[in-house]
């Protein structure tokens, strides 16, 4: 072993490790960050394609994300209102269109008290959860055994009640099939946002955006960060580690550090090889974590029609190809005169799309907004879809969740080091899991757990 070049090395140049990064060397520690892309950010990226600004990856601030308010504070970056006047478009089981205001569907009054008294139920489950731990939930042993959507078919015989309730938290927010993940990860995603109430709630969890786009908070943190800190184009391949410390190896170099912070979702930790590997258990948990799918898709239209027609640009359905779409008009671009609509096709829906070629891709999405916004849809000047599940530094979309049973046999383990390695990244969060306020609080945990 060799006296450590750094007293952190952190690997992943995302919000997780900009920020462990930024309360380490404001605390005095010499820090290196190695990111594997040639930018920061990770799923940040805000990009202007064909002269149209555009959030590729994460780009909502809700209420409940705290530490990212208090960080957009602290970075002096400004949000502004997602822009939701008029009406909002439901399509629901026998297929007919309904426009609303609101949060309520305009969906039968049995349906309607099926969908409140679930409501109920899952905020009372995640008031019972602290979402940093979840496995100690009152009933975890068996909300961890059962599908959220074979959960859903036991509290109620009303298919659209289930439908719609499982759409928040399946395609909305795992992007994974409702029958893919257990009902304990279904509340840890709720208790993290807050509570349930909050995901059902559009006006809540996509409240705000920042002026200029989201990826400029991990461009603010990195540019605080002394020059050549930040090493990109540096994917870390190999990590060897004893009691003293760490070497890193990119494909160039070898860095040495006391400790090493993998600030990189779950399955991409097992991507790289540990000498010697990690203790079975780690191993073991990670291969029951995977990444959800969902491609998020930028339409823009010569102006925003959809507001002439009374219209808010809000639009949901479990039962269309496009389960929700909103106005993503860039409000902070002066003179901007196109209207932009984003939308989002997930699980099992976009495994069927990404089946088909570009053009085919394209008319169906574009069918599929038709059905909420009428004909004009059927045009856009600009059609962009995000491409994370193929971009091999995420393989996905929007985060990584357990499958069923794992998150109670290994959850404990999350965030535990070994050695001198840490491991933080939103995947692993309790509050803000899988969102941009979660990478805050995981970054800033490791670094506080690093300087104690
Ligand atoms: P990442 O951003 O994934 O950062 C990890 C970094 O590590 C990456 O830069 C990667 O390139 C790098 N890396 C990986 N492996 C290596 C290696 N071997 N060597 C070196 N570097 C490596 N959140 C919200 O709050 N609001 C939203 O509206 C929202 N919408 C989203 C929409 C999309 C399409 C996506 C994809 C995500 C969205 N999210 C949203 C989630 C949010 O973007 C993420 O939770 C957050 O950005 C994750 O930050 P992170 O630093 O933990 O991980």
């Amino acid at each position: 072993t060799s006296d450590p070049d750094y007293d952190v090395v952190v690997v992943g140049a995302g919000v997780t490790g900009l920020t462990a990064a930024n309360r380490l060397r404001a605390a005095g520690r010499s820090v290196i960050v190695l990111e594997a892309r040639d930018r920061v950010g990770g799923r940040l990226l805000t990009d202007t394609l064909d002269g149209v600004r555009l959030e590729v990856g994460g780009q909502w601030v809700s209420p409940d994300q705290t530490s990212l308010l208090a960080l957009l504070g602290e970075l002096g970056l400004e949000t502004y209102s997602r822009y939701r006047e008029g009406e909002s478009v439901y399509i629901g089981l026998d297929g007919v269109r309904c426009t609303f205001e609101g949060e309520k569907f305009p969906v039968s009054e049995r349906t309607a008290t099926e969908m409140d008294r679930l409501t109920v139920i899952l905020d009372k489950l995640a008031a019972e959860m602290d979402p940093l731990e979840p496995w100690n939930h009152p009933d975890a042993d068996y909300l961890d055994r059962i599908s959220f959507a074979a959960w859903l078919a036991e509290q109620t015989d009303d298919a659209e009640a289930r439908d719609n309730i499982g759409l928040y938290i399946g395609p909305a927010m795992l992007t994974k099939p409702a029958h893919s993940f257990s009902a304990l990860s279904a509340v840890l995603m709720a208790a993290s946002a807050g509570g349930f109430s909050h995901l059902v709630d559009a006006d809540f969890i996509l409240d705000r955006r920042v002026v200029g786009g989201l990826q400029r908070v991990p461009l603010a943190l990195a540019s605080r960060l002394p020059a050549g800190t930040v090493r990109l184009g540096e994917a870390v391949t190999k990590v060897e580690w004893d009691a003293d410390g760490a070497t890193v190896f990119t494909g160039q170099d070898s860095y040495r550090g006391r400790n090493v912070v993998m600030a990189v979702p779950p399955t991409l930790v097992s991507r790289v090889q540990y000498v010697p590997a990690l203790p079975p258990v780690q191993a073991q948990m990670r291969q029951h974590i995977s990444f959800g799918l969902v491609i998020k898709l930028h339409i823009t239209y010569a102006t925003p029609f959809w507001r002439e027609l009374g219209l808010s640009g809000t639009a949901f359905s479990p039962y269309a190809l496009v389960h929700e779409a909103y106005d993503n008009t860039n409000e902070d671009v002066e003179g901007e005169t196109r209207g932009t609509l984003v939308g989002f096709v997930s699980d099992v829906k976009a495994d069927g799309l990404l089946a088909l070629d570009a053009a085919e891709r394209r008319a169906k999405v574009l069918e599929s907004l038709a059905t909420y916004y009428g004909p004009e849809a059927l045009s856009p000047v600009h059609y962009y879809e995000s491409p994370w599940m193929a971009d091999e530094w995420t393989v996905g979309a929007f985060g990584t969740s357990f499958d069923i049973g794992s998150l109670t046999r290994y959850g404990r383990h999350l965030r535990s080091d070994v050695g001198p390695l840490a491991f933080a990244s939103s995947d692993i969060a309790g509050l803000g899991f899988q969102h941009v306020d979660g990478a805050i609080r995981m970054g800033e945990a490791v670094a506080a757990r690093l300087l104690s």
